[in-house]
């Protein structure tokens, strides 16, 4: 039986890339639920809705029903590459200025409200993984296995900091540092669906596991 695969937990905890992974292993659908937000954030920056630095929301959650958001898988690079009004912009969701700001973006109710509906339409017929903050505890309730992932902020940021290092020549390590705690600050204290881990979840710290060691966990898990 193919079943849902909830997994949620902490900024750059490497959720996407075990979630993609574990997809593949099972031949399941992977969905990235952040990227969502992200690409909800950067039509926020493009339409100058950032004041100042500030959110207006009321300008973003009027302009919602100009937002489609769509995943195209891309054969080449076996992955899905999210779509924003028809425009590939995956190249943009990754940068800093979208990390700063996706928080205040992903707080506003609406938006969650508008952007879970997509993705239970997407996963309703099971048999997928899919990675975000509120997958077992708003998405999918009911998802079969459900997984929160974390490690310690340090190593967190470590691992972003080399990821990012190659595309941003400006990048430095306190910055990031700051913006995956500042991040968990704000996804874990909102008010509508915060950062949880539920109950029946399965907790994963990955601060000293390799890649490798946690896909094996995770297939387990998957597998039982
Ligand atoms: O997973 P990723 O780091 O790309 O997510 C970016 C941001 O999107 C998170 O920090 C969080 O604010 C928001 N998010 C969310 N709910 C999800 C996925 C992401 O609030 N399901």
């Amino acid at each position: 039986k193919k079943i849902t695969i909830a997994i949620d937990g902490h900024s750059s905890t490497g959720k996407s890339t075990a979630a993609k992974e574990l997809a593949k292993a099972l031949n399941y659908i992977y969905v990235d639920t952040g990227a969502m937000y992200r690409a909800m954030t950067y039509f926020a920056l493009k339409n100058g809705f950032f004041e100042n630095d500030v959110l207006n929301e009321t300008r973003l959650i009027q302009s919602l029903d100009d937002v489609d958001l769509s995943f195209e898988y891309d054969q080449s690079k076996e992955k899905s590459i999210i779509l924003l009004n028809g425009e590939n912009v995956e190249n943009f969701i990754r940068q800093m200025d979208v990390a700063n700001k996706v928080s205040y973006v992903a707080k506003i109710p609406e938006v969650r409200h508008k952007l879970v509906k997509i993705q239970q339409k997407i996963g309703e017929k099971g048999g997928l993984v899919m990675d975000g903050r509120d997958i077992g505890s708003v998405v999918f309730p009911e998802a079969e296995l459900k997984i929160f992932m974390t490690a310690t902020a340090n190593e967190r940021a470590k691992r972003r900091f080399n990821e990012l290092k190659g595309s941003s020549s400006d990048l430095n390590f306190d910055e990031v540092l700051a913006n995956v705690q500042e991040r968990d600050l704000i996804d874990s204290s909102r008010e509508t669906s915060p950062l949880i881990q539920t109950d029946d979840a399965v907790k994963l710290d990955n601060t000293n596991l390799t890649k490798e060691e946690q896909a094996d966990v995770l297939l387990k898990l998957a597998m039982k």
